[in-house]
């Protein structure tokens, strides 16, 4: 039986490759946090001249001849070659191969240029951001998105050009696929905000939009960090104009959050969201840096973790019988007269909102399909950039029955267009259905789960995360991942049957 011992002429020159992509992920991080204003221009230089440096590797005849000695081209597969393999082994070859294939279709100028190109889009989006002025961004996102529709017809596709790029965020995921899942998602949620919408009971959420001193917040979000397991001998939370994550080495995975003094859900959330995914990122193990194996398994498998601790653990009463004393001790002005059950839920309060990240569970998927149905029309052709304010209103008003008035809050909430992230959105419904999936299996598995969350004791739900999940990186695929741990595929039912018992009890339905 061969194992990875066998791979190390080829397993040493992608933890080389991975190096050099680590570093540009430093220089990213610097820019959206640290960076003045003044140095984006020469910043998009170096990282792009890093993205191009770490693809030639990558494509480089040195790789492929390595490859080509242990995988048969005609199927990507190593098993038939004559020795067996064991599974990491067969897993890191598969992986690679996935990966040198796609970027073999991309010419390396083609990468050097589009990565320049989205840095300097990503910098002008803030400004027009700032802004709120759409017209500012456009002939950035104009050019983005040329380059994105190239990306897909150089890596081809079978059905539509959107698929090529989707499957570089959820390998083997297709709009023909998704499609349904989003019908059904949409079948039952709509009805469901009616109901809500139609109840006599209103739910106040003022008690979250006092003026809450900035310092305090960020030093709870810390604490709830701290409680999750996330280390922060292997991490850093810093503030940045969107929230993210982002890691350079199982050791070094660092999240953002942002703070606004009048409304305390969302540097609450959006610290244990970013938690969940830095949790992730610190579970991989790092053995395998550099290999597939020590990278995270697709964006849903990803925002299935941010999920499942934002909104199954932190929208939980369980959670805030631990953690509202200390919120109320933290915020005892504003808290104080402010009973458990209100504040609970407060921060469950659906209702059509503006803003996805701020948006409840319920809604929160409608703003998925809004842009997924958007950003396919813009790579297949069918609207163009100038079109994006227009469709945004118009899909926001059908969804929503709300419309933005300013593009701040609409089309130009999201930093994912400005990044060439094309195709990244639908991995957020993809998360959600998983989160519920796995926290439901969790359930079965911890029998004494809720007693846990109610003491604030979050490590065993961590530790078993990280052993179902975090620690396997892509030695399985996507689906064989959620077969193995929750006996089923993408499911949208369970977090369908979430949602509805959520809300039938909080709004009495
Ligand atoms: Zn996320």
């Amino acid at each position: 039986m061969k194992t990875l011992a066998t791979l190390e002429p080829l397993t040493t020159r992608l933890i080389e490759i991975r190096r050099i992509q680590s570093a540009a992920s430093v220089l990213s991080w610097d820019q959206e946090t640290y960076m003045p204003a003044g140095g984006g221009a020469a910043r998009a230089e170096q990282i792009a001249t890093l993205e191009g440096l770490a693809h030639q590797r990558l494509v480089s005849d040195e790789v492929g001849h390595l490859l080509i000695k242990w995988i048969d081209p005609a199927t990507g597969s190593a098993e038939s070659t004559a020795e067996g393999w064991d599974e990491p082994s067969r897993a890191l070859l598969r992986e690679t191969w996935r990966d040198f294939n796609r970027a073999k279709k991309l010419p390396s100028d083609f990468v050097i240029r589009l990565s320049r190109e989205c840095s300097l889009a990503q910098q002008a989006w803030v400004t027009a951001r700032e802004e709120s002025r759409f017209s500012k961004f456009l002939p950035s996102l104009k050019i983005v998105l040329g380059l994105k529709r190239d990306e897909a017809q150089y890596l081809g596709y079978a059905n539509s050009p959107y698929d090529a790029l989707l499957d570089t965020y959820e390998p083997g995921a297709t709009v023909a696929q998704l499609a349904p899942l989003l019908t059904r998602l949409r079948e039952r949620l709509v009805p469901l905000l009616k109901r809500v919408q139609a109840s006599p009971v209103i739910i106040d959420d003022r008690c979250l939009h006092q003026s809450f001193d900035r310092h305090k917040q960020v030093e709870f979000g810390r604490l709830v960090l701290t409680a999750m397991g996330y280390d922060f001998d292997r991490g850093r939370l810093d503030l940045s104009a969107h929230p993210f994550t982002t890691s350079f080495h199982p050791t070094d995975v660092r999240v953002t959050t942002r703070v606004f003094e009048k409304d305390l859900p969302s540097c609450l959330f959006s610290c244990i969201h970013e938690g969940g995914h830095g949790l992730y990122d610190q579970g991989l193990d790092p053995r395998y840096y550099g290999t597939p194996l020590g990278e995270s398994l697709s964006l849903g498998f990803h925002e299935s973790q941010s999920r499942l601790w934002e909104n199954c653990v932190g929208r939980s009463l369980a959670f805030w019988r631990c953690f509202y004393p200390m919120l109320q001790h933290t915020f005892p002005q504003q808290l104080a007269e402010v009973p458990l059950d209100r504040f609970y839920a407060a921060i469950n309060r659906a209702a059509p909102s503006l803003i996805r990240v701020e948006a409840d569970e319920l809604t929160y998927n409608l703003h998925i399909m809004l842009r997924v149905e958007i950003e396919q029309a813009l790579i297949e052709g069918r609207a163009q950039a100038e079109d994006l304010p227009g469709l945004w209103n118009d899909k926001m008003q059908s969804y929503l029955g709300i419309m933005p008035e300013r593009d701040a809050e609409g089309v130009l909430q999201d930093v994912h267009w400005s990044m060439g992230a094309f195709g990244y959105f639908p991995t957020y419904t993809l998360g959600n259905l998983y989160s519920v999936q796995f926290f439901e299996q969790a359930k079965r598995e911890l029998p004494q789960l809720h007693d846990d969350l109610e003491a604030g004791r979050l490590l065993p739900l961590r530790q078993w995360l990280e052993q179902k999940i975090h620690r396997w990186g892509r030695m399985f695929t996507p689906d064989h991942l959620a077969r193995r741990v929750t006996g089923s595929e993408v499911d949208p039912e369970p977090f369908l049957r979430y949602l509805e018992e959520k809300y039938e009890a909080l709004y009495r339905l």
